[in-house]
C-alpha cells in the first residue's frame, strides 16, 4: 500500500494549547504520532512510503475561502512584528468573532485570529502554513493516485495520506482543533471531477469542518461517527438532525454515540452509515480515519478495541470502493501505529 508522506509536518510543533478550563498544556497532537506510525509501517514492510507530489493552491482554494488561506499563510508573521513585552512563540487569540460581525474583518492580528480561529487547541506557529500544505499535498497525491489507477485496472484501490496537522474540525473559514487546511475536504473535492464522493468521518469527535465544507452539496456524501457533541467537542456541530441544506439537503448524516460504547455499538452503527453510502454508489471513499476511538485514546470517552479498529477497517474496505484514507486524530501514542496498522489491514486486499 503506498503512504503519502512529508517530513515538513515536523515544522507544526507548538509548545503548548490551551486545554479545558484555561489550562495551558503540552499539545495532545505533536510530531511524535507520526513516527510512531512510520515506525510500525516500516516495521510491517508492505508500506511503500513517498514523498507527496507538488501542488498549486488552487485545489485547496476550491474548498477554503481566500481570506482565511492568506490569515493562515501570514498570520505568524504579522504575530511575530506586532510590538509586545514578552516573547511569542505561537498565535492564538484572546476574542472570538461569534457571528462574525456580518463579515467585518478586523485589519489588527489578534482581531483576525479571533475571526479565523474557533477555538484556542489550533495556535498558529512558525512553520504552520508549511505543514498543513505539505499535509494536504499528501492526501491530494493519495486522491490522484487512486484516480489514476481506478481508470488504469478497473479494480477498487486505495491509498493512505499519513496527514500531519490533520484537518476534519478546520472549516471553509476557520481553523479550531489542531486542524487548519481540511485535508480529507480537499482531497474529496478534488476527487468530484471524475465522480460522486463519499467522505465517511470515523474519528471519535465530529467533522464540524468537513460538515461546513460540503454542507450544501449533493456530489459529496459526508457522514460521520463520533461523541454526542451534546457532551464532547465540538459541541456546536454533529448533532444527528443536521441533514444538509438546499441541493445537499439529505447528504449529511451524523451518527453521535454516547460516552462509553463498545465494539458492537460501534459497529452496529457503522452498518447503518455503510448502507448509506452504498445506496449513494459513489465513485470513491474518501475516509476521516481518526484512532481517538481506541477505549485507552486521553482525548476518547468511547470504548473500541484494536480488534474493534480491526473490524471497521474490514467492514469499509467491503464496499470495494476505491479509497483514500486520511489520518486525522489519535493521541494514545504507545498505541498509535498497532491501531492504524489494524486498521488499514483490510484496505492491502481491497
Ligand atoms: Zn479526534
Amino acid at each position: 500500500m503506498k503512504v503519502y508522506h512529508s517530513d515538513l509536518h515536523a515544522l507544526h510543533a507548538p509548545a503548548f494549547e490551551i486545554f479545558d478550563g484555561g489550562e495551558k498544556i503540552p499539545s495532545f497532537e505533536t510530531p511524535e504520532r507520526v513516527e510512531c506510525i512510520l515506525q510500525a509501517l516500516r516495521a510491517d514492510g508492505r508500506f511503500e512510503i513517498l514523498p507527496p507530489e507538488q501542488w498549486s493552491l488552487d485545489p485547496i482554494r476550491a474548498v477554503h475561502d481566500e481570506g482565511y488561506l492568506t490569515f493562515l499563510e501570514t498570520a505568524f508573521t504579522d504575530w511575530m512584528r506586532e510590538p509586545t513585552d514578552y516573547e511569542k512563540t505561537a498565535l492564538l487569540p484572546s476574542t472570538f468573532a461569534l457571528s462574525r460581525r456580518a463579515g467585518r474583518v478586523p485589519a489588527s492580528i489578534l482581531g483576525r485570529a479571533g475571526y479565523y480561529m474557533m477555538d484556542l487547541s489550533a495556535p498558529i506557529v512558525a512553520g504552520t502554513w508549511q505543514a498543513a500544505l505539505a499535509s494536504a499535498h499528501c492526501a491530494l497525491s493519495a486522491a490522484r493516485l487512486i484516480s489514476s489507477l481506478r481508470s488504469a485496472v478497473q479494480t477498487s484501490v486505495s491509498a493512505f495520506a499519513l496527514c500531519r496537522p490533520p484537518g476534519h474540525h478546520a472549516g471553509r473559514a476557520f481553523c479550531g482543533g489542531y486542524c487548519y487546511i481540511n485535508n480529507a475536504a480537499v482531497a474529496a473535492h478534488w476527487l468530484t471531477q471524475f465522480g460522486n464522493v463519499a467522505l465517511l468521518d470515523v474519528d471519535y469527535h465530529a467533522a464540524n469542518g468537513t460538515q461546513d465544507i460540503f454542507y450544501e452539496r449533493a456530489d459529496v456524501l459526508t457522514l460521520s461517527i463520533h461523541a454526542d457533541p451534546a457532551e464532547e467537542y465540538p459541541y456546536y456541530w454533529g448533532y444527528a438532525d443536521e441533514t444538509g441544506a438546499g441541493e445537499g439537503k439529505g447528504y449529511h448524516q451524523n451518527f453521535p454515540l454516547p460516552f462509553g460504547v463498545d465494539d458492537t455499538t460501534y459497529l452496529k452503527t457503522l452498518e447503518r452509515a455503510l448502507e448509506r453510502i452504498a445506496t449513494y454508489r459513489p465513485a470513491f471513499l474518501v475516509l476521516s480515519a481518526g484512532m481517538d476511538i481506541y477505549g485507552q485514546d486521553p482525548l476518547g470517552r468511547i470504548r473500541v478495541t484494536t480488534a474493534g479498529i480491526a473490524e471497521i477497517g474490514r467492514q469499509i474496505a467491503a464496499l470495494a470502493l476505491p479509497t483514500v484514507v486520511v489520518l486525522e486524530g489519535g493521541y494514545h501514542n504507545a498505541a498509535l501505529g498497532t491501531n492504524l496498522l489494524a486498521f488499514l489491514e483490510a484496505f492491502h486486499a481491497a
